[in-house]
């Protein structure tokens, strides 16, 4: 029996960890040829080797989303490749936190470029190729899966740049929906609480303690990769009349 995914070509962004690296196992196993993309090329080769070997197709891309030119660059050598794209997954992210008051406005930047500037980026190169393939008889319709966050739904102290990335993500994805639903191009949010990843580990010491002492007692059972990853598949294995705008996954123990 032919795979739900068969023969989709689908890009994930931050696949070199965490929920991009499942997500990117999740929709091999679903049949689409996967692209992968992210700044360390050697963890990217080893994802690739992994999704290979269990009978798949992958291709490394070395990119850093947040210079213009690699993401376009990116987009045309799957283009090259593979000669379409199906699903864009603009799952690449940085979590900075810190008071406002403290923190330095680089690091500001920094979490801006990748988790704004990069996911447009991202978007624009691959929208003619998403809108191309979302009219032709493979499927009738392509998808955009964008990784907010619940913090782009709630904001908390510590957590305000971050915050302001992530409602951004959810504005940006809800306005395009309405541009090109009717074109057939699928755009949604997926909004996760505490997925266990390596995303807290870019913040000091001080910070990560902190929040290990706070969440460890009010998060004791984390979500896995897998399980953000399996939310994914859901959402771009809809039959091609539905579109699943938004979805919130929480861990049962996080409040
Ligand atoms: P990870 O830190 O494991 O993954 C982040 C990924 O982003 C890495 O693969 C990293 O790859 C990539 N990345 C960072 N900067 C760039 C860049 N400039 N160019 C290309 N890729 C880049 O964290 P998660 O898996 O947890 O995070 C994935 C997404 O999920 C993020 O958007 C995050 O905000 C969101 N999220 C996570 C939650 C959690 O609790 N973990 C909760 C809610 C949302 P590399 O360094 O190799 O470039």
């Amino acid at each position: 029996m032919a795979l739900k995914l068969s023969g989709t070509v689908a890009i994930v962004t931050g696949a070199s960890s965490g929920i991009g690296e499942a997500t990117a196992k999740e929709l091999a196993a679903h049949g689409a040829i996967v692209a992968v993309v992210a700044r360390r090329k050697e963890r990217l080769n080893t994802l690739v080797a992994e999704i290979e070997a269990a009978g798949g197709t992958a291709l490394a891309v070395a990119a850093d989303i947040t210079d213009r030119a690699q993401a376009e660059q990116a987009i045309q050598s799957v283009v090259d490749r593979f000669g379409r794209v199906d699903i864009l997954i603009n799952n690449a992210g940085l979590m900075l936190l810190g008071h406002v008051v403290d923190t330095d406005v680089e690091e500001w930047e920094r979490m801006i470029a990748v988790n704004q500037n990069g996911l447009l980026y991202m978007t624009k190169a691959a929208l003619p190729h998403l809108l191309k393939s979302a009219n032709d008889e493979l499927r009738g319709v392509a998808d955009i899966v964008n990784i907010s966050s619940i913090a782009g739904r709630q904001a908390w102290a510590n957590f305000a740049a971050y915050n302001m990335t992530k409602f951004g993500v959810n504005g940006f994805t809800e306005a395009l929906r309405q541009e090109v639903t009717k074109l057939q191009v699928r755009v949604g949010v997926l909004e996760p609480g505490a997925v266990a990843t390596e995303l807290v580990s870019q913040n000091s010491q001080k910070i990560q303690d902190d929040l290990a002492a706070s969440d460890g007692a009010a998060i004791p059972v984390p979500l896995q990769p897998e399980d953000i990853a399996e939310s994914i598949a859901f959402m771009v294995t809809r039959p091609a009349r539905s579109s699943i705008a938004e979805l919130w996954a929480m861990p049962t123990s996080q409040a």
